[in-house]
């Protein structure tokens, strides 16, 4: 035996925090109890228990993508692998493919097309700045691309595509397939896959629908499919290859080993979005998200987008004058054990709001440890005006609408 017995491994207990940061954060986010429950179990793969689960699994996620007849398959990875596994069935290699790219995620998916081969034409949007429908159009006609990539939500920089149902419109009349990266929006604000004629729509589980990273969903259309079924060249990946995985999916046969605890997560996520509905969730989200807005705006800080463009499942604090970030999250996370996530790219911190983190005892903890961090590092700020506008906003929601923000 060369290699020895390693010396120095500590439990997990001695290197986690007794008690569990809060995770405000772009994502990771906090899981409900019964989704890490589901979490823990293992079952068989294949078997009439799983075929009843992933049967649901594709229900209720139906609704969730609000398509009847979507095409629904799971992915053994993280967000990016479900946008590599829409990206390589439905561009063909030397097809042309049109990348909306506002900041990070949405230039990884024209780099994942790049490397399978297709010609791409990015179109950069200004940053901070929505995608234009009418500069789309232009770039549809003179391109003529097969495929269009495009992020609903940019987490990296907290832009929102508000037009992305125009956009979608328009690619249909150039014959043009549709991918939305939807990893930190869907379940948080409205994506209609059928109306808005999209042919392929990625998500995540650790963002939106407020499971545990690494097991993705992503929907394709009747259109996709089809355009899958027809193509007569051999995927280069064979994991992602959407064929394969049909055949665990709708099939009740192997591909490869599903992530079976993954997938009894994804079924309880799924699950409280249901039970929840659709536009409740997306009230809830929107009104959390405004009322963590409102309050960050009445303490004396910025906000990194303007109204039009910003996405209210993260959003982008532009960070004071004379203050490092990474040393506001250090102090946040050690004194007030609230962890929010910096940035590549512009000087901000983002606060998340998806899933669990759009309810009122997190947001009040959130709020009082930025503001107060700041407050210690020497930002002056009205700490107590921005925890009263953000009580404020969430009263009057609360009481308008009767549901409760607090636990799930
Ligand atoms: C987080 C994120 C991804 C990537 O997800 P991973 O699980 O980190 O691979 C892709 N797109 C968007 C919009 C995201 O927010």
């Amino acid at each position: 035996m060369p290699v020895s017995v390693p010396q120095h491994i500590v439990p997990l207990d001695s290197i986690l925090p007794d008690e569990p940061l809060l995770m405000m954060g772009a994502g990771p986010v906090p899981i409900p109890a019964r989704v890490a429950a589901a979490n823990g179990i293992v079952i068989n793969h294949l078997g009439d228990t799983m075929a009843q689960i992933i049967e649901q699994v594709k229900v209720m996620s139906r609704y969730v993508f609000q398509t009847e007849k979507g095409q629904i398959l799971g992915v053994a990875g993280p967000g990016s692998a479900a946008m590599e596994m829409a990206v390589a069935n439905l561009v063909v290699p030397g097809s042309r493919v049109l990348s909306i790219c506002n900041g990070f995620f949405s230039s990884r998916l024209s780099e994942m097309s790049q490397r399978l081969g297709a010609e791409v034409f990015k179109l950069q949007v200004p940053d901070a700045e929505a995608a234009d429908p009418q500069m789309v159009e232009a770039h549809l006609k003179q391109h003529r691309p097969q495929v269009l990539t495009i992020v609903q939500g940019e987490t990296s920089n907290t832009v929102y595509n508000r037009h992305l149902a125009e956009i979608a419109a328009l690619a249909k009349q150039y014959d043009c397939l549709v991918i939305v990266d939807a990893v930190c929006t869907l379940s948080t604000m409205p994506l209609d896959m059928d109306e808005w004629g999209i042919d392929a729509v990625i998500t995540g589980g650790q963002k939106g629908l407020s499971c545990i990273p690494g097991v993705s969903l992503v929907g394709f259309s009747q259109r996709a499919w089809q355009h899958i079924e027809a193509r007569t060249d051999q995927l280069r990946h064979w994991c992602l290859d959407a064929k394969l995985a049909d055949q665990f999916w709708y099939k009740k046969s192997y591909h490869y080993t599903a992530p079976v605890s993954g997938i009894l997560a994804i079924h309880e996520a799924l699950r409280l979005i249901c039970n929840e509905t659709l536009s409740l969730r997306y009230e809830r989200h929107l009104r959390c998200s405004e009322a963590l807005q409102a309050g960050i705006e009445a303490m004396g800080l910025n906000l990194y987008v303007e109204k039009s463009a910003r996405l209210n499942s993260v959003v982008g604090i532009n960070v004071p004058q004379g203050i490092d970030g990474k040393t506001l999250l250090g102090h946040m996370s050690k004194r007030y054990r609230v962890e929010i996530s910096g940035s590549f790219g512009p000087n901000i911190v983002r606060i998340g709001q998806m899933g669990e983190q759009c309810r009122a005892h997190n947001l009040f903890r959130t709020v009082h440890a930025l503001g107060s961090s700041l407050n210690t590092m020497g930002v002056k700020l009205d700490l107590p005006a921005g925890m009263a506008a953000l009580e404020c906003w969430l009263d009057k929601y609360e009481g308008a609408s009767g549901q409760a923000l607090t636990f799930a």
